[in-house]
């Protein structure tokens, strides 16, 4: 089936990808660019979380809706092979009814999630165009999934092999992991260990340092082979969807990512398969968007707020009361969706959070390009661009 319409995607991350293939699979001619010669790129091989907490259908089943196959590393990690270690040190296992998240690999490997979904574009006959930075849009419609723009949060970490069994833990400690947390995940012989911050990045050695320490002196692991990695993760109060009616933002670069502990390939997932659907079926995205994206991030940063003020004795509190429950699942997806309560606190937290984004590139009058976000009609001079 052919519709004869060619749409432009710039990014290969997995909204890009997951735009391409359900644009593909609807019969539209998809170009997709990317400025790496590779997807997967920004990852050097390290292990990250597909959360499985925050709906009732689990997140496998929910890829499968938007059509993509699990043709890439997918390891459910369960409550016997998972622990969290609060600022007490006490080690806590919890208790969960089925998978807490899927482990998957991000980068360049064969089985990184990158590469699975990269094969089952191309699969679809989608035209990846690497080594292409696009930074305007001259015609025609586009989805932008260009990823993060500036670090609201930041990950320094490494990658290494081991002969440890399989183990995912969960560090919570301001000294190692400001207003944050520290994760280890072991697969068959290779592992990430990483710490995250929301805050005093310039201090990132120091606190990388005192979580390997802390990592070390908590289990006895072994690790050949080590390869540094970095990142960092972008989130705004309010996403912004669209310019005009030609582009369409989605995952990171229209502000969709998990406000309390990055978790951002479902939003880029069901971001990018939103924005594909709303040209396919010719329905609004925004309101795609509203149903289902928008309560969840507002519930994050309302999170965000809550979880940077716990401070120390809170997190071992949260861990004393997670370790009690029978089953983690219902009551992380309770607080991971909105309620009354999230609704005041997101007020507050709309007040104290700023993103980092200063929209600084765009110097254009009449502007078609790719990165900020105000349409031809929007504005007229240089100050509001
Ligand atoms: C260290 C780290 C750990 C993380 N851990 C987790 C986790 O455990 N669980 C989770 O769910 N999320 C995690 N995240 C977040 C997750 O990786 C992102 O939210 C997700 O990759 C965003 O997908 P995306 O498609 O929006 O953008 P990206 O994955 O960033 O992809 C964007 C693509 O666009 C390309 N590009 C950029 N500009 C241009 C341009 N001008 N022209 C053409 N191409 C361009 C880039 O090269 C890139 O390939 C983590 C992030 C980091 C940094």
């Amino acid at each position: 089936m052919s519709v004869n319409k060619t749409i432009k995607i710039i990014g290969a991350g997995p909204g890009g990808f997951t735009a391409a293939i359900t644009l593909a699979k609807s019969g539209y001619n998809v170009n997709l660019y990317e400025k790496n010669n590779n997807a997967g790129l920004r990852f050097n091989g390290d292990f990250q979380g597909l959360e499985n907490w925050s709906d009732d259908e689990d997140t496998l089943n929910i890829l499968g809706g938007l059509g993509i196959k699990i043709n890439f590393l997918c390891q459910p990690c369960s409550a016997d092979e998972l622990y969290f270690i609060g600022p007490n040190r006490k080690k806590v296992q919890i208790k969960t009814s089925r998978p807490l998240f899927y482990l998957v690999e991000r980068g360049t490997g064969e089985n990184s999630l990158d590469q699975g979904l990269r094969r089952q574009a191309e699969e679809l006959g989608v035209n990846i165009l690497w080594n292409h930075k696009v930074d305007s849009l001259e015609d025609g419609l586009a989805i932008v999934g260009t990823g993060p723009k500036a670090a609201d949060a930041i990950a320094k970490g490494i990658v290494f092999k081991t002969s440890h069994k399989n183990i995912s833990i969960g560090f919570v400690d301001n000294r190692i992991a400001p207003q944050a947390y520290a994760y280890l995940l072991v697969n068959n012989g290779r592992a990430t260990f990483a710490t995250c911050m929301f805050k005093d990045f310039k201090n990132e050695k120091t606190y990388f340092k005192r979580a390997l320490q802390l990592l070390n002196s908590s289990i006895d692991i072994d690790m050949l082979d080590v390869k540094e990695f970095g990142g960092f993760v972008n989130f705004f109060g309010e996403p912004i969807l669209s310019k005009g009616s030609r582009m369409f933002y989605i995952g990171e670069n229209a502000g969709f990512q998990d406000a309390l502990w990055g978790f951002g390939m479902k939003y880029a997932m069901l971001s990018g398969y939103y924005a594909a659907r709303s040209i396919i079926d010719n329905q609004d995205y925004a309101g795609l968007c509203k149903t289902y994206l928008y309560p969840k991030l507002k519930t994050s940063i309302a999170n965000r707020w809550i979880f940077s003020h716990l401070y120390n004795p809170g997190y071992n509190f949260l861990f004393r009361y997670m370790a009690g429950l029978n089953d983690v699942i219902p009551s992380l997806r309770k607080h991971y969706n909105i309620s009354f309560s999230k609704k005041i606190i997101y007020k507050i937290a709309r007040r104290w959070y700023h993103t980092r984004l200063i929209d600084k590139q765009c110097m254009h009058v009449h502007c078609d390009c790719v990165w900020c976000r105000h349409g031809k009609h929007e504005h007229e001079s240089v100050e509001n661009c």
